[in-house]
């Protein structure tokens, strides 16, 4: 259970600021909000779990997930939710269905 708002940013302690992440995304997105979006140039808030729907920011293409968004651009590119290992690791679990 981690902050989308890190409490250094005085998120709370709340359901509305809580969500399950895995380590590795934990650990890559650390107290960051966002980033800069590699296609705009501009500062853009991560994809929040609680406020907005993940089909709307990211589609899955067999193990790859791919941004659709500004928000799911700085998401996939910061969390590193394609490195080569996740992608391995989610062909593991999707291939018995
Ligand atoms: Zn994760």
């Amino acid at each position: 259970m981690e902050h989308i708002i890190a409490e250094k940013h005085r998120g709370t302690t709340e359901p509305e600021n809580l969500a399950l992440a895995c380590p590795y995304c934990n650990r890559a997105k650390g107290t960051d909000l966002g980033s800069i979006d590699p296609e705009t140039g501009r500062l853009t808030p991560f994809f929040n779990p609680r406020t907005q729907k993940w089909s709307d920011h990211f589609q899955l293409n067999r193990a790859e997930i791919k941004p659709l968004t500004a928000e799911g651009r700085v998401t996939v590119a910061i969390l590193q939710f394609n490195q080569s290992e996740r992608l391995e690791e989610r062909n593991r679990l999707i291939s018995p269905g």
